[in-house]
């Protein structure tokens, strides 16, 4: 059984309903959401264009699968809430990032895990060091550590989410 992170963002429309939803798909197939951080509002980045903000969270997550299947599925339950993809950091309905597998390292096309900028990201890194503070990344230090060192200003938990 193969056990890890995986994060999961929206922008538009309903967005903590279309998390909500994502987290129900997530829980059937083999996978199965062992912790669900709270939610996080922050804004957009990497776009150069007016967005509305996102709204992030991280699951922990085991899976009886293989890794594509694993993106597979996270795939299709993108595409079931609506999800299309005109251009680059286009607003999305939402978008399942796998952060980390146990054990693994894929440096595909198709599939990049751990996540390339999983610790430059504090609509990541707040999630994940929630849900496991104690967690070493790649850089070899922890979740809460990489937190620590990233700015803050543009982030916030939604109590309750
Ligand atoms: P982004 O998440 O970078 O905004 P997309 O969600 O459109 O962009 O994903 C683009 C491609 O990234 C996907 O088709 C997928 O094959 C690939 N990809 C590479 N590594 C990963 C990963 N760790 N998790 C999810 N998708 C990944
Ligand atoms: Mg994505």
């Amino acid at each position: 059984m193969m056990r890890g992170f995986i994060a999961l963002g929206s922008n538009l429309g309903e967005r903590a309903a279309h998390l909500g939803e994502a987290l129900k798909l997530m829980s059937s197939g083999g996978l199965t959401v062992v912790t669900a951080s709270h939610l996080y509002e922050s804004a957009p980045e990497e776009v150069d264009e007016k967005q509305d903000s996102y709204l992030n969270m991280v699951v922990e997550f085991t899976f009886e699968g293989g890794v594509f299947e694993l993106l597979d599925r996270c795939q299709e339950i993108e595409r079931s809430l609506g999800r299309i993809r005109p251009y680059p950091h286009a607003p999305r309905t939402m978008d399942i990032d796998i952060l980390l597998i146990e054990g693994t390292e894929f440096m595909d096309e198709r599939l990049k895990v751990p996540h390339p900028r999983l610790e430059q990201r504090a609509f990541v890194m707040y999630p994940l060091a929630e849900i496991a503070p104690d967690l070493i990344l790649p850089s070899g230090r922890t979740a809460a550590q990489v937190k620590k060192s990233l700015r803050n200003d543009e982030i916030r938990m939604i109590p309750g989410g």
